[in-house]
């Protein structure tokens, strides 16, 4: 594939010079390489840092993500520094999350500075100083997504469901339905429309849709597990 398929590839390639294209056979671009970044929060002060990574991005960026994978054995494959136990893949953020923010700059420059970057730095303070990662923070499972997701709503926790279902319908569809807002109002008729509006063109319907499932799915094996547990102790 041409590398002028992928939005902000020679940026990134000049700005972090030790990161390479490899030949890839599935399809992706893959960029392999040890990634230099430099990176400072407010109270938490500068660090730099170098990982070895290797990054499979889709042909089909930015509507689809970069998988990012850490091969230089310096990041514990564990939940807690959010590599996703399935693949061994870094865990940049909440799927919508990453959708918002690459959304706002939709290049592989973005990506890097936007989402990688922070995770790295966050990834490199709590090697250093230990305690939880200093970059939002999202527990793992339904509550970090649901907290995530009602900050990006507006919207109280019980109501994120409804608006990844309302989401996942045709707009007309949705805008008949009540608004999860609490105006008591349908959502054609409310401000908050605005709000479900600007998501749309972020993800399909079907995606939104397979979210609202694994959300409602997360949180019913949450839920087992909370009564399990309670049954343990009582
Ligand atoms: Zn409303």
């Amino acid at each position: 594939m041409l590398q002028d398929d992928v939005p902000g590839l020679r940026e990134f390639l000049s700005a972090y010079p030790l990161m390479a294209l490899r030949p890839s056979n599935n399809g992706m671009l893959t960029l392999k390489g040890r990634f230099d970044f430099s990176a400072s929060h407010p109270e938490r002060g500068n660090i730099s840092g170098s990982f070895f990574l290797k990054i499979n991005v889709p042909r089909t960026f930015p509507r689809d993500l970069p998988a990012v994978f850490e091969t230089g054995k310096q990041i514990p494959k564990d939940v807690d520094y959010h590599v996703n136990p399935a693949n061994g893949s870094l865990c940049l953020g909440s799927p919508l999350k990453i959708l918002l923010t690459v959304s706002q700059e939709p290049t592989l420059m973005g990506f890097a500075q936007k989402l990688l970057v922070p995770y790295l730095y966050a990834v490199s303070h709590k090697l250093r100083n230990g305690g939880r990662f200093v970059f939002d923070e999202l527990d793992h499972g339904s509550p970090g997504l649901l907290d995530d997701y009602s900050e990006l709503f507006g919207l109280d926790r019980t109501k994120v469901c409804s608006v990844l279902k309302l989401l996942g319908m045709k707009k007309r569809l949705a805008n008949k339905h009540m608004c999860p807002c609490g105006c008591e109002r349908r959502l054609g008729k409310c401000r908050f429309n605005r709000k479900v509006a600007a998501f749309r063109p972020l993800a399909s319907r079907a995606w939104y849709k397979k979210q609202c499932g694994l959300l409602l799915n997360l949180i019913a094996v949450e839920r087992k597990r909370d009564a399990s547990s309670s049954r343990r102790w009582n």
